[in-house]
């Protein structure tokens, strides 16, 4: 299976993503989590974005692009892979098309997840991650059984939150959605491939909505009139 989520920061991509991973085998790849392995690993490429990362704007394309076609060549992303956070724009529409072209690879679907914005910048304030095995977690909404220990890895003592989770940032994040992000639905859907799931639904029932469209079954891209003699 080879997928894109889409939807505003915030609307369950990473979550649904590792979920999807392990149910599927496939690879997960999020450019955020990439980008921000760099910056605390201080390569070069992670100075270079670091303080972009903290604005909430987008990286420049072409370093984002190069990052990614190199990242589709590892092995675990033969089986398939999850785009997570790419493409964000137009231009990197058109080069994920034009790179997956080049490497033979076709994509199976686009599942855009929809939520409202005063939502998200409350789910996004509670946001956790465990630097230990990446699992994410919720201060309201998905808190581990034990306060600081990790229910997946059981590490102690190693939640983060996110230079960029705060309020000011997400606000620009969400521009970014609005204004470039959101521009790239059309072009799925002008190819039959856009399916859209409700993210302010329960973790679980977003899944399931998830795998539903990823079948073929209701919502997505289905035409809303009736069959010809249905
Ligand atoms: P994204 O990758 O799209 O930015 P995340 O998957 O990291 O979003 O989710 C953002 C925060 O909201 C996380 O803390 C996560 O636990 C929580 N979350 C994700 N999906 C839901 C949901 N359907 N309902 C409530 N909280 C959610
Ligand atoms: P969220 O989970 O909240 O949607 P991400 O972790 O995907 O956020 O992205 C965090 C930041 O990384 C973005 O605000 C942006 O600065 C950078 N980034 C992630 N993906 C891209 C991309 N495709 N193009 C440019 N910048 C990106
Ligand atoms: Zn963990």
């Amino acid at each position: 299976m080879r997928i894109i989520l889409l939807g505003p920061p915030g609307a369950g991509k990473g979550t649904q993503a590792r979920i999807l991973m392990e149910k599927e085998g496939i690879a997960h790849i999020s450019t955020g989590d990439l980008f921000r392995e760099n910056v605390k690993n201080k390569t070069v490429l992670g100075q270079q974005v670091e303080s972009i990362l903290k604005s909430g704007k987008l990286v420049p394309d072409q370093i984002t692009i190069k990052m990614i076609s190199e990242r589709l060549d590892a092995d675990d992303c033969k089986n398939g892979f999850i785009l997570d956070g790419f493409p964000r724009n137009e231009a990197q529409a058109e080069a994920l098309e034009k790179m997956l072209q080049e490497k033979g690879i076709k994509l199976d679907a686009v599942v855009q997840i929809e939520a409202d914005d005063e939502k998200l910048v409350e789910r996004i304030s509670g946001r956790l991650t465990c630097s230990g095995c990446g699992e994410g977690y919720h201060d309201r909404f998905k808190k581990p059984q034990h306060t600081d220990s990790c229910d997946k890895c059981g590490a102690t003592g190693k939640f983060t939150r996110r230079a960029d989770d705060n309020e000011k940032t997400v606000r620009e994040r969400l521009n970014v959605y609005h204004g470039q992000t959101k521009a790239i639905l059309p072009f799925y859907e002008g190819r039959g491939m856009l399916k859209t799931v409700d993210g302010m639904a329960p973790m679980e029932d977003v899944t399931a909505q998830i795998e539903a469209v990823l079948k073929g079954g209701k919502g997505g891209d289905r035409p809303s009139s009736p069959r010809p003699g249905g």
